[in-house]
């Protein structure tokens, strides 16, 4: 067989649960020859995967995954083959994880609204006290943890998703900001999970068409939510608008109902295209 990439993987600096050590371990019993390390709002797991990894047997491809703000819904845009260490970005991922902290801070006080107390201390004894983004899975996690739910999804349902009692937007970019970003540091900017865009309004070909217009060159073609068909269209898609083809796991560690790294593999090949693609080709 040849050479196999998962181009979708969180770690424990953002909402996965696997320290970026245990990515690197796991990620080579899945035998897999490439990862991206995909965090939200953050970098700070990718030189400790690169060290884990130790320059042998399994590539790190650097990445992040960003918000953006679509016509009142939310898109995620993933950034592969960045130049991670850019002073400038940097910058920029640690405003939106401060961000992301007063947000947390906010969606506790409509959780105490609603009769929960919860402390932020305990929440960032989940999140980590260190470098990285604390977001929604945190949050659910820490009312799993208190009694307060009886598993993960219920505190979307109940009280955090999108259109529950304590939900708070967060910042989100533009998606030509958040395309914009990931080309400063010479990445490539791609569509994260098509599946979870809102297409009441508009079919998924017209809002990949005109997000290409704003710059995105991919689309997240396989993921652990899709089936077959959805695979499908989202291919039929990409090869219609020219667009780069990925796929990941979108693994969270335990965070969500299985342990998904490596549950989708994409050929190398993939990988050498988007590598061509960004400013390291
Ligand atoms: P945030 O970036 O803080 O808004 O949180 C987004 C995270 O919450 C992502 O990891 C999503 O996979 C997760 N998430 C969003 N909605 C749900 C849901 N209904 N059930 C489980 N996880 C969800
Ligand atoms: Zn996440
Ligand atoms: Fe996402
Ligand atoms: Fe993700």
């Amino acid at each position: 067989m040849g050479k196999v990439a998962d181009l979708h993987v969180h770690t424990n600096i953002s909402d996965g649960t696997f320290t970026p050590e245990k990515v690197v371990e796991y990620a080579r019993m899945q035998g897999l020859d490439a990862i991206s390390i995909t965090d939200h709002d953050t970098c700070a797991a990718i030189a400790p995967a690169i060290k884990a990894a130790g320059g042998a047997g399994l590539e790190i491809i650097p990445g992040v995954e960003l918000t953006a703000e679509l016509d009142d819904d939310e898109i995620h845009v993933l950034g592969y083959f960045i130049d991670w260490q850019d002073e400038a970005f940097t910058k920029k991922l640690e405003e939106l994880c401060r961000v992301r902290e007063e947000r947390a801070k906010e969606i506790l006080r409509k959780l105490s609204e609603q009769g929960i107390d919860l402390k932020y201390d305990d929440l960032m004894d989940i999140a980590g006290h260190g470098p990285g983004s604390v977001g929604r899975l945190h949050i659910a996690n820490l009312l799993y943890q208190k009694g307060k739910i009886s598993c993960v999804r219920d505190a979307f349902t109940k009280y955090i998703g999108n259109d529950s009692p304590a939900y708070v937007k967060k910042f989100k970019l533009s998606p030509k900001e958040s395309v914009d970003m990931i080309k400063s540091v010479g990445g490539v900017a791609v569509l994260a999970h098509p599946k979870t865009i809102n297409t009441e309004t508009r079919p998924l070909k017209d809002i990949v068409r005109s997000l290409t217009g704003e710059g995105i060159q991919g689309i997240e073609v396989y993921h652990s939510d899709n089936n077959a068909k959805d695979s499908r269209e989202f291919k039929e898609i990409a090869d219609e608008l020219g667009l780069l083809i990925t796929g990941g796991s979108d693994c969270h560690g335990l965070g969500k109902k299985e342990v998904l790294l490596g549950k989708v593999k994409v050929s190398y090949e993939l990988v050498e295209k988007l590598k061509q693609a960004s400013y390291l080709a």
